[in-house]
């Protein structure tokens, strides 16, 4: 099964070109990821509209109240003055890629702006972190914790450097195969922080087992903050059945270092850890990764001005 998911076609540069190669075919793929049962008002919620052009965008007006939307607008494309075919284009490669691809890959493969390949990036990837988000796991679940940007001693929970990134990652298992992963960035390791972790990342009953570090921290909440939780410890459960979460943080590692170097991601770890998750947990059908991503720009709310203002200079 594994095999099948790492040798199979993504979509080909050529049928991309053929399905989003101009910005009529873009448009009308955003709008069908937008609406897809038809218009929507995004104020009333009524479901008929018209659309009529202004200059070159699209304005649709809803026929029960007097608001008028673009397809841009309320989407994570809201403040962008880039065309709808690099957008596509992005998608495209962010997807199509092996490994997360860097703001300056985009630059130069798009022919934009520095500052425009960071933006673009960055809201690709919070559509990501957003959808992610809603995706907790359940059932059979592995836990484990880890640092990005560098290694620290075994058994502390208080916070690092500030270039440090503690994260919990957590596998749901499924016939002993993963299913979905989640990396999520922790302010710490202390049983609060990890209470609130939990209260996101799981649903439902779980049975849980952890590395004993994760464990001493929730078990000190408990019986109150464990929920649903049955908490197993590593030697329950069998270090093998621990395998896959071993592999997949080492593939996260790799996915960061090689297009991240520098780690001057620490302030937006959280979006950088959701695009390794959304196409780990989409891997089983690359293809239809870039209409999925399409509707998740158009699905999500835009980021604020106060962070599409706070572009770093160089860096990642
Ligand atoms: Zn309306």
């Amino acid at each position: 099964m594994i095999n099948s998911i790492q040798f199979q076609k993504g979509l080909s540069l050529a049928d991309f070109m053929a399905r989003y190669g101009t910005e009529a075919q873009c448009e009308a793929a955003l709008i069908k990821a937008r609406w897809p049962d038809g218009f929507v008002c995004p104020r009333c919620g009524h479901r008929r509209g018209y659309a009529f052009r202004h200059g070159k965008n699209a304005v649709w007006q809803c026929s029960a109240c007097p608001h008028q939307t673009s397809l841009r607008s309320g989407t994570q494309m809201e403040h962008s003055l880039l065309s709808l075919r690099t957008w596509m284009l992005a998608i495209y490669l962010i997807t199509q890629s092996k490994t997360n691809i860097a703001a300056l890959a985009l630059r130069r493969q798009l022919g934009i702006s520095w500052k425009a390949a960071w933006l673009l990036k960055h809201k690709i990837m919070e559509a990501m972190r957003q959808r992610e988000a809603q995706r907790p796991l359940s059932a059979e679940v592995r836990v484990d914790h880890g640092w990005l940007g560098g290694e620290r001693p075994a058994g502390q929970r208080g916070r690092g450097a500030k270039s440090k990134v503690a994260f919990v990652a957590a596998v749901e298992l499924r016939e002993g195969r993963p299913l979905r992963v989640r990396f999520d960035p922790v302010e710490d390791f202390s049983p609060a922080a990890l209470a609130q972790w939990a209260a996101r990342a799981l649903t439902g009953p779980c049975l849980v087992s952890m590395d004993a570090f994760i464990r001493s921290g929730l078990l000190a909440l408990a019986p109150q903050g464990v929920g649903q939780m049955g908490l197993l410890s590593q030697d329950e459960t069998g270090v093998e059945s621990f395998r896959w979460l071993n592999i997949l943080i080492g593939n996260l590692k790799t996915a960061l270092s090689g297009t991240h170097h520098a780690f001057k991601f620490a302030k937006y770890a959280n979006r950088y850890l959701a695009e390794v998750q959304y196409r780990f947990n989409r891997r089983a059908s690359l293809p239809a990764l870039v209409p999925g991503l399409a509707f998740a720009v158009m699905h999500t709310h835009p980021m604020t001005r106060r962070v599409i203002t706070s572009v770093p200079e160089g860096g990642t």
